[in-house]
């Protein structure tokens, strides 16, 4: 059963979920869940001093403790007076799958029981930009037609916990499995659509962000959104994040059919919301196109999405279609995919071909949610030609 209800405030007729529960699989207050704000509020609620929701704050999302024994800098009486009330949620690594070029693909299972994916995806070259991809929701509710996620339907939102702590699980499998790559850039791009769970979300940005937190600045953090476009300039100002939008189409006709989102914001809607996104301290807005056999993969596409995108900072991702079993869609020739690249390329806009990473593992783009219990998709509506 979900927990999807409607927001009258945005006025759409797609099913928004409810905030997540604050509540742990134990029944009592899960600390971890709650922001600094609230945190605080919950440490005054029992006379506590301030500085007490700090000392809880670190143990929980710097040093990933799991329980409220280990935060020995905090008096046993007050250890006992919290145990009766509140409780920590634990996430934990179920399995790892690691592909033959570095990347792992991580099953985590919440404490609330459900199994959400993460990936973590090694960058050898000097940059060495290495990318976690976390997860905000368990299923999504969205269905995109050319996404696994999608098949299981809306489960749950995550915490800003259980969102945050992915991080820290996937640190300490690193560590432990002696791999001495740092993770330095986070992508909010795996199961769920972020901006549905979008209070969470927020206080997992700075739970990830926090000197006492994550530590990973917010400005190495992506997130990536099917276009829910009320959300997108609030997003802008209440975060310093980068915005990445999955567009994939250049028609509201091809748009409407592979991304059902598009029947309640159109594009022109999504990229007039692209513009009110504040820029200042930002680049460049990512848009992710991906490149579907005979349904979006054209010349005039192309030339079609370079005027789309023309006013905006704008860069484009080319990901060619990962396919699998459960899809109709193919993945374009490499020559179609090159063509389509220069094209773009030489009006002016940036454009870049996804190399994919972990497809031996199904971790690449679209294909999360494949091994999650529940999953339901054993064949999709056919909407290529
Ligand atoms: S692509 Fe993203 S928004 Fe669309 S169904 Fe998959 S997880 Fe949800």
């Amino acid at each position: 059963m979900t927990e999807a209800t409607q927001t009258a405030d945005e006025g759409t007729s797609l099913a928004v979920p409810a905030k997540s529960s604050n509540r742990g699989p134990g029944g009592k207050l899960d600390l971890r869940a709650l922001g600094r704000v609230e945190l605080a509020a919950f440490v005054a609620e029992l006379g506590e001093k301030p500085f007490r929701a700090k000392q809880m704050f670190r143990w929980m999302h710097q040093r990933g403790v799991r329980s409220l024994d280990e935060m020995t800098d905090l008096s046993k009486s007050f250890r006992a007076r919290l145990e009766e009330v509140a409780e920590i949620s634990s996430t934990e690594v179920s399995a790892v799958e690691v592909s033959k070029d570095g990347t792992r693909k991580y099953a985590l299972r919440t404490g609330r029981g459900q199994i959400v994916e993460a990936v973590f995806i090694p960058d050898a070259s000097a940059e060495g930009r290495n990318t976690l991809c976390i997860s905000s929701q368990v299923g999504c509710a969205l269905d995109c037609q050319f996404c696994l996620t999608a098949a299981l339907g809306l489960i749950r939102n995550l915490t800003a916990g259980e969102i945050a702590e992915q991080l820290l699980r996937v640190r300490e499998d690193l560590k432990e499995a002696g791999e001495e790559r740092n993770i330095n850039n986070l992508v909010m791009m795996g199961m769920g659509e972020p901006l549905q769970n979008y209070d969470a979300l927020v206080r997992a940005i700075d739970m990830l962000s926090a000197e006492d937190g994550g530590a990973i600045s917010a400005r190495r953090m992506t997130v990536s959104t099917s276009g829910l476009v009320p959300r997108i300039p609030r997003l802008g100002k209440d975060t310093k994040v980068n915005l990445a939008v999955s567009l994939n189409a250049t028609t509201d006709e091809v748009r409407d059919q592979i991304m059902p989102i598009n029947k309640r914001w159109n594009i022109a809607q999504l990229l007039g919301a692209c513009r009110d996104f504040p820029m200042p301290e930002r680049r460049r807005i990512t848009f992710e196109y991906v490149l579907l056999a005979g349904v979006n993969d054209t010349e005039d596409d192309a030339r079609r999405l370079v005027r789309l995108l023309h006013d905006l900072p704008a860069k484009v991702n080319l990901i060619p279609f990962n396919e699998h079993p459960y899809s109709p869609f193919s993945r374009p020739s490499d020559r179609a995919i090159a063509r389509f690249q220069r094209i773009v390329i030489d009006r002016g806009l940036s454009a870049f071909v996804r190399t994919p990473r972990g497809d031996d593992i199904s971790a690449a783009c679209g294909q999360l949610g494949v091994a999650v219990e529940g999953s339901k998709r054993t064949a999709l509506p056919i909407v290529a030609s």
